[in-house]
């Protein structure tokens, strides 16, 4: 069986050249991540080009995501050497940009102040350090050290969400965002979104024209508005690094199970990301427990799973794609897709809020025809991809074939659960569409003479039209 479940690989200093790309892309990359919360515009751009490049050499469709960091409140540097802030030690803290020490945090974000209270917990960095705010002043708050450790640099200052009065997206990311679209970048993630309003004002256009837009499901408010979010996006994040300092930490994977579930219900690819398998950050073998992590992650339904640190900084970036790669095809051998189908079918059934269409209702029935008939494909003409990501939520065992005419929606597929991206011919007839897409695919080796596939297409706006063919 080839691997179901798709690979997110984020690109960084460690993972820039084009070898090591190819070897990446060799490896399994599905699904190139280009952050923006480190390093210049320019060079995320430099990054996206060379992925472009690169794919193109390999002649391999992978996807381009581009990550909008939103609002990150920094503190001043506490030097490349670091510091040490030390458990149930007291830190003041103060508006600033010069320097931090052990006993005064400074932190350049103005409305500081106005944005903390007594009690609230504030986390530095991936949260290895934790404060907890004694009391707020005029010109400076203090705060104790709960969780001690040594910090670098100018680690995040991550102020509770729903204190924060910087909303997101900021200037900076629609800024980000212009350069990307003039790229034609494939999808866009937006950080610490709180409602489905912020999604909306990244204001681009509805996918395939626009990027395929991805909500990053972090913060408190983000999980309580968790319909509105996925009514306004096209795909999510499980992200768990600030969802982990946000919520409690015995929440996170519980969160992500619900997360998982309501976007899948709701046709949407969904990304379990952050940690997956850290260790690889040095180590050339992951622990038993990343392992277990990722082959649980694939089980919970993630359409894909993503490294972070591992590939963006790690000292093994292609090693870590393979070894995940690994895991997950694994996993997606185990995985009951039968019970899956079932449940997903049920749980539309039973939710009076989900919308009842006619796509839903094909694609349930194609998934269950290829599973009873033991199909060698499914084949999906669509142009905008939205038959395609449909039929992959009901994880049938079968192949997914996502044809479009749109070079765009080809790449938007790549983050798609099961499915190998392909682009069609331009028919003008559901006849002629059909024989171009069984041709591909028999020429590509995917479907034989006496295989049955089934073939999902499009008439008018929705699928509308389920065959089921016997290969001659
Ligand atoms: C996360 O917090 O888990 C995440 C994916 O976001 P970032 O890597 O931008 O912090």
């Amino acid at each position: 069986m080839t691997r179901r479940t798709k690979i997110i690989a984020t690109i960084g200093p460690a993972s820039e050249s084009p070898e090591t790309l190819r070897a990446m892309v060799d490896a399994g990359m599905d699904v190139a991540r280009i952050g923006l919360a480190h390093g210049s515009l320019e060079e995320a751009l430099g990054r996206f080009h060379r992925v472009r490049q690169v794919a193109r050499e390999a002649g391999k469709r992978v996807g381009t995501l581009v990550d909008l960091p939103g609002p990150k409140v920094r503190t001043a540097s506490f030097g490349t050497g670091g510091v040490e802030l030390i458990a149930n030690t007291e830190v003041e803290i103060r508006v600033g940009d010069h320097r931090s020490t052990a006993e005064a945090v400074e932190v350049d974000y103005e409305n500081l102040l106005h944005d903390m209270a007594g009690g609230d917990q504030v986390a530095l960095g991936d949260g290895q350090v934790l404060l907890e705010i004694i009391d707020v002043g005029a010109d400076k708050a203090r705060a104790r050290v709960l969780h001690g450790d040594m910090v670098h640099g100018r680690p995040g200052f991550r102020i509770p969400s729903d204190r924060l009065s910087l909303g997101t997206p900021t200037r900076e990311d629609l800024r980000a965002l212009d350069a990307f679209l003039d790229e034609g970048v494939d999808m866009v993630a937006l950080s610490f979104v709180r409602s489905g309003h912020d999604v909306r004002r990244m204001g681009v256009e509805p996918h395939p024209t626009g990027p395929l837009v991805i909500a990053k499901i972090e913060t408190r408010a983000a999980v309580d508005n968790l319909a509105g979010i996925i009514e306004a996006s096209a795909g999510i994040m499980v992200a768990r690094g600030d969802l982990g300092t946000e919520c409690r930490i015995e929440e996170t994977p519980h969160l992500q199970k619900q997360i998982i579930r309501e976007c899948i219900a709701g046709g949407l690819p969904v990304i379990t990301a952050t940690q997956m398998l850290d260790s690889m950050v040095q180590a050339s073998t992951p622990t038993r427990a990343e392992a277990s992590d990722v082959a649980n992650a694939v089980f919970d339904g993630s359409s894909a799973v993503m490294l972070s640190a591992e590939t963006a900084i790690g000292a093994h970036p292609a090693a870590t794609v393979g070894t995940m790669a690994r895991i997950a095809q694994r996993a997606d051998e185990e995985f009951d897709y039968v019970r899956w189908g079932e449940s997903i079918r049920r749980l539309r059934m039973t939710d009076a809020n989900a919308p009842k269409s006619i796509t839903d209702a094909m694609t349930g029935a194609a998934a269950n025809a290829a599973n009873e008939l033991n199909m060698a494909a499914i084949i999906c003409i669509s142009a905008s991809g939205f038959t395609v990501r449909s039929m992959a939520r009901f994880r049938p065992q079968t192949p997914i074939l996502g044809f479009s005419t749109s070079d765009r929606t080809a790449h938007q597929l790549t983050l798609s659960w099961g499915v190998t991206p392909m682009l069609a011919q331009n028919r003008s007839s559901y006849e002629d569409r059909l024989a171009d897409a069984l041709g591909q695919a028999q020429k590509a080796g995917y479907i034989r003479s006496g295989d049955i596939v089934a073939v999902l297409a499009g008439m008018a706006q929705a699928t509308d039209a389920l065959r089921l063919v016997r290969i001659d």
